[in-house]
Order: structure tokens, then sequence, then C-alpha cells
């Protein structure tokens, strides 16, 4: 490490790999502040109700499980190959990682807008890195300026969702209708169960999320047996899941072939329409429901349903960092370089693309990574394993710089 003051690092997000940034900072002494929107792990407690597909070995590392057992804050730490919902997570490894980082975590402290000190998007690229960036922070309702050497954009996709309309842009009326769809993960056999029983719910989506919200749906039903789910999926395949050939998640791929089982049987309360693009939303009022168009080649149909479920993906927000330099992925929103790379890799393993050349993380603007959930953008495949990965490469070239003296912002 260089002889002047550490670089600061500031860390964008407390969700696990913002946590997972923080245990390395504090490892490595560097100054941090981990600034999180809600609570810690905020994502996972919104579909905490969820079981994980991959299992506790994957989604925790050696340093974090080395943490928590010297915490002593759980009595023994789940098996690796434990299978825990979000919350369960949460109150094994999460919640303890961050009472050991609890002085250097701002909660409910939301980051606005990155920038350059004295720096517009349009100036130079060759001094940026000689000036600090300012975040514009905003806590219960205060905002101050906050400067950094360094920031880790760690702020997921999840609270960003996309939309219902064909294009991908919203359906005539959607925007109208948007706060009385749900776009998450809802915990329909827990403390939503009296919202979906007994209702018609159309569920738009053919991923992973859908198909959960499909099985609880169909779950509910033999109790519930006016409970009805309409299921909408763009490609016009009868199996609305592309199985992965040897999934070596198994939880994952059960969840697929349930979903499948589901969309092509008809003795149960669950009808599937592939090939069908949304056209438009109505909201008919408080318990009269909603009126959808869709469209199949030239044909329209018309549902009347009660309940409006978008499980259609996220996307990340890019407005954080727009007077930054950051080079984009025209089709994922993700970071360029490390786009470029997962795009030029076919894995055959199940497992999601990764990218071990640290390099690939950097942006034109110098110091700014974006790291986690987010660096895949609009691709979901990401898993926590990848960015674990992420963090230890983004360090390396962290502390390489330090030894190049390269920060140099105050
Ligand atoms: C239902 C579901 C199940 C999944 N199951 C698995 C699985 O089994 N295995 C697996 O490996 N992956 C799984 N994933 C994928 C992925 O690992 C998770 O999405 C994971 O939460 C990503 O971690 P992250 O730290 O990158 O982002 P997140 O967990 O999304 O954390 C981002 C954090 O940033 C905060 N934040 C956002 N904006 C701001 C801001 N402007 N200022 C301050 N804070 C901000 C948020 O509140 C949040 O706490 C799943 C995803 C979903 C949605």
């Amino acid at each position: 490490m260089r002889k002047g003051p550490k670089p600061r690092l500031a860390i964008l997000g407390g969700g696990p790999i913002g946590l997972e940034a923080g245990l390395y900072a504090k490892k490595l002494d560097l100054p941090f502040t981990i600034f999180e929107r809600g609570r810690v792990g905020e994502h996972l407690w919104r579909w905490g109700h969820v079981r994980m597909f991959s299992p506790f070995g994957m989604n925790s590392t050696p340093l974090g499980r080395a943490v928590v057992e010297r915490s002593k804050a759980v009595a023994t730490l789940p098996a690796e190959d434990a299978l825990l919902t979000g919350r369960e997570h949460i109150a094994a490894y999460l919640g303890p990682l961050a009472e050991t980082l609890q002085s250097n975590i701002q909660t409910e402290t939301v980051v606005l807008k990155v920038s350059r000190r004295g720096l517009l998007k349009t100036d130079s690229a060759a001094d940026r890195g000689k000036r600090p960036f300012r975040l514009l922070v905003r806590d219960k309702n205060k905002e101050r300026i906050e400067e950094a050497d360094i920031v880790l954009d760690c702020t997921g996709t999840y609270a960003q969702h996309r939309w219902l309309g064909d294009g991908g842009i919203p359906a005539v009326g959607e925007l109208q209708a948007e706060p009385h769809i749900a776009y998450g993960l809802e915990d329909i056999l827990g403390e939503r169960k009296a919202h979906y029983a007994n209702k018609t719910t159309l569920v738009v989506g053919t991923g992973y999320s859908a198909a959960t919200t499909v099985c609880n749906l169909a779950q509910l039903a033999p109790d519930n047996q006016a409970t009805w789910a309409i299921w909408l999926g763009r490609d016009p395949s009868s199996t609305p899941l592309p199985r992965i050939a040897n999934d070596p998640l198994r939880e994952r791929d059960r969840l697929a072939v349930r979903a499948n089982n589901l969309a092509t049987r008809d003795d149960d309360n669950v009808e599937y329409h592939g090939g069908y693009v949304v056209e438009a939303v109505e909201f008919l009022g408080p318990d009269k429901g909603f009126r959808v168009a869709a469209r199949s080649a030239d044909k329209v149909r018309v549902w009347e349903v009660d309940r409006v479920i978008g499980n259609v993906g996220y996307t990340p927000d890019t407005n954080l960092y727009r007077e930054l330099q950051v080079h984009e992925s025209y089709t994922t929103l993700g970071p360029m370089n490390l786009a470029s790379a997962l795009a030029a890799q076919r894995r055959r393993d199940g497992l999601p693309p990764t990218c071990r050349d640290a390099e690939t993380l950097r942006n034109p603007e110098p110091n700014f990574y974006i790291l986690g959930a987010k660096s895949y953008g609009r691709n979901s495949n990401f898993l926590l394993r990848v960015g674990f990965e992420q963090i230890r490469d983004v360090f390396a070239l962290i502390m390489d710089d330090a030894k190049l003296d390269l920060y140099q912002s105050r």
C-alpha cells in the first residue's frame, strides 16, 4: 500500500455482494462506507419467502463464514448443501455479517446520484481519476454530499421492474395501472394468501419468477377451488420454461418441470397461452379488477381478471451514474466490457457464464465498478457465486492500483 492516505470506498447497496465488498475492505483495512437504501439485504427481505435454488455453500464465502463463526451470532452455520429461503439466509448469514460491519453501514440511506468533483460527463478522461467522486445521498429527508475515491455500485436490479407491453415498453394503460400490478415475487402462500385465494390472476412472463408464482397459485387451488391462473408467455412454444440440460441446480430444474407440467396439463387451475404479447391493461377500480388485452399474431383476446402479476424481469438503474463515463451494453445495460466477455461464452454446465479477467470490470470512468446482479444488467443469469468472484477480482485491482499510487484524488 502507498504512503499517502488510503483510498476511501463508497459501497452502494447492502445486499449480499455489497456486504462481501465490506468484508474485504475491512480485512484490507481500507476506509469504507456501505450506503443501503433500506434494510441490509432489502431485496432478499422482499422475496424472502422464496427458497433459493443454490445451496448455502454457493451463497456464502469462506471469509464470510469465518466472520459469522467468530461473531458467535448463530449457534451453527447451515450445512453447505442446505437450501434456505431468502429470510433464512438473512438470519443465518447476512444479518450476522452486517452486525460485524455495523459501524460502516448506513441503512435507510439512498445514493441518488454520483459524479466527479468539478467535472462533467463531457470533460476529459485524462484527469478524472484525480478528482474524488461526489455522492448525493439522502437519509430520512435530509440530503448531503459524501466523497469517495472508489465507488462500487452493488445496487442490484430487483427494485426496477420491466414493463408488460409488446417490445418492452408499457402496455396501453399500464402506467396508470402500475400501482395496482404486482411486479415482484408475491408471498402467495403466506402473507398475501387472502389477496389471491379464490381469485383469477393473470401472470405474465416465462422466467423462474413467473414459474414460482404460477406454482404457488396452483398450490393454493386445492383448498381454494375458485383460484385460477391465466399465464401468458411471449414465446409460442407449449412449454414456457426452457430446461437447462443437466442443470446442476436441481431445485431450479424441478421448478421448471413443475411449471411446464402445469402449463401443459389441463387438470389444474392453470391455463397457459404461449405466443401472446400484452397490448393494454385497464385497472377497473378497487375490487373490480383489470381488463387485459393481449395479441397473438393478429388475434386479440381480452381477459377480465382480479389480479395481475408481471414477472417480466428487472433492469438496472443507470440514472445513478448518468454524469460519469460508463460504457453500457446496448443489449443488457450492464457494463460493456463485461457484457461482451459474457456474450462470447457458451457454458454447457448450466451455470452462468463468468469472466475472471478482472480488467473487464473496469469502466472508462476510473475507479467506478458495477458489481453483483447489476453487473449482468438485464441478463438474469447472475448467481451470487459470480458476484463473490468479482469482489475478489476488484480488490486485487484496487490493491494493484494503490501500489502504483493511482488514487490521488485529495
Ligand atoms: C427471487 C430470486 C431468487 C434468487 N435466487 C438465487 C439463488 O438461489 N442463488 C443465487 O446465486 N442467486 C439467486 N438470485 C439472484 C441474485 O443472486 C440475487 O438477486 C442477489 O440478491 C443479488 O445480490 P446483489 O448484492 O448483487 O444485489 P441485491 O441483493 O439486489 O442488493 C442490492 C441492494 O442495494 C440497495 N440499493 C438499491 N439502490 C440503492 C441506492 N440508490 N442507494 C443505496 N442502496 C441501494 C437495495 O436496497 C439492495 O439492498 C435470486 C434472485 C431473485 C430475484
